[in-house]
């Protein structure tokens, strides 16, 4: 994550005194259009639209690629709720694919999930892990789909030559506290296709037919609902941007080091990436699930067991495991031609991977003397742990 100071704190200053907090009472844009323009060069992409969250930005994209009800979306089994919650939010039913050893979306997995009903894949790019964009955008054109990446927890990074988020039909960013740079609580979504980003700015303000958006008047207004951004986050993100790359080249300096120490520790496999050349997350994967919660248990701060960080496992996901919807008439599991079975063992693959997987924490902030003595202190340390541990499932 990027710190949030000083410099922030001073850019906000010019807001206040502006007296121009919301997103359209600043004729020239203000800060946020300033932040989207710099974006757009930076990520190398053509539209850009700040939100209030990233879960906004998701749900936005699903309604102006025309997903809906009768509609089935494609979503990890392992990932923030959000992701699996957004096309609920449109009308259309997620269908849970597995992760592989790279912790994201398993391409095998997604050639059996489609049905004739699937619209759209959402791979998610899991904390900073990209996903196998190649395989996953050759089966979406194979099979006519849409494909929106969240890029929520991955802001800035690289699969290959490009920006994960910029791949696909659509991407979606979150700026909230835990994500690579944040302003509090607040999203983005991107895309190529000038129709594609008129619907979704027309959908995040009730229907914008009042903000002069001239490149847009071809397309008749549609209902929306408000997920707009303030001018207050695009001053911290104009901020933040800046520290993007530059947190990322920490990362990736401390991926190395850590990849060095732990490859020769034959207790664990070094977790595969997709394209491990812009690597900058990291983790460990044991044999058995009781060998990878002993080394959690024992290692200090900065590690954990990826099955104990519950929420981002499916088997959590109470109120899309339930169906439950805020009215029982608007439920878009009443909308699909078949019934969506999220059993337990829906996604064992990925079960079994997150119970015997650790994320180890890159230290972006600490010196790199200091992250090469920890990660050899955890290393001796799993190398420690007894081989003849109880075959708990757990
Ligand atoms: C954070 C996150 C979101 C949603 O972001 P918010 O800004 O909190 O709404 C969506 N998907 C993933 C994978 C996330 O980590």
């Amino acid at each position: 994550m990027a710190k949030v100071g000083l410099r922030e704190w001073m850019a906000l200053a010019p807001v206040f005194a502006s007296g121009k907090l919301a997103r359209y009472s600043d004729e020239s844009g203000g800060p946020l259009a300033r932040f989207e323009a710099d974006f757009c060069t930076k990520f190398g992409v053509q539209h850009a639209l700040t939100m209030s969250s990233g879960t906004g930005a998701l749900i936005s994209a699903l309604v102006a690629a025309g997903v809906g009800p009768g509609d089935e979306v494609l979503v990890p089994a392992y990932t923030w709720i959000a992701t699996a919650a957004a096309p609920l939010a449109a009308g259309a039913v997620p269908v849970l694919v597995d992760i592989d050893h790279t912790l994201t979306m398993d391409p095998q997995d997604i050639l059996r999930k489609i049905t004739p009903q699937t619209k759209a894949i959402i791979p998610v790019h899991m904390s900073n892990m990209v996903c196998d964009m190649d395989s996953i955008m050759r089966i979406a054109r194979e099979s006519n789909l849409i494909v929106i990446e969240d890029a929520c927890q991955a802001v800035g990074l690289r699969y290959k030559t490009r920006r994960v988020g910029t791949i696909g039909d659509f991407g979606a960013f979150s700026f909230n506290q835990f994500k690579n740079i944040n302003c509090g609580e607040g999203g983005a979504v991107v895309t190529d296709d000038a129709r594609l980003f008129a619907r979704a700015r027309m959908y995040h303000d009730i229907g914008s037919m009042f903000r002069g958006h001239h490149d847009n008047a071809s397309e008749p207004p549609m209902l929306g609902v408000n997920f707009k951004a303030n001018q207050i986050q695009g001053a911290i993100l104009n901020v933040q941007l800046k520290k993007l790359d530059p947190m990322i080249a920490r990362m990736r300096e401390r991926y190395n080091v850590m990849r060095e120490i732990f490859a020769k520790n034959t207790r664990l496999t070094v977790g595969p990436h997709n394209d491990v050349g812009n690597a900058a997350g990291f983790h460990v994967i044991f044999e058995t699930s009781e060998e990878a919660k002993r080394f959690a248990e024992e290692s200090k701060r900065g590690v954990y067991r990826l099955f104990d960080s519950s929420r981002h496992v499916y088997t959590n996901w109470q109120p899309i495991l339930q169906q439950r919807t805020g009215h029982p008439a608007m439920n878009p599991f009443l909308w699909t031609d078949r019934k969506i079975d999220y059993a337990p063992e829906t996604c064992a693959q990925t079960l079994d991977i997150l119970k015997r997987t650790c994320r180890i924490s890159l230290g972006e902030n600490y010196p790199v003397a200091l992250v090469a003595y920890l990660a050899r202190r955890m290393s001796k340390q799993a190398k420690s742990i007894p081989t003849n541990l109880f075959y708990a499932t757990i």
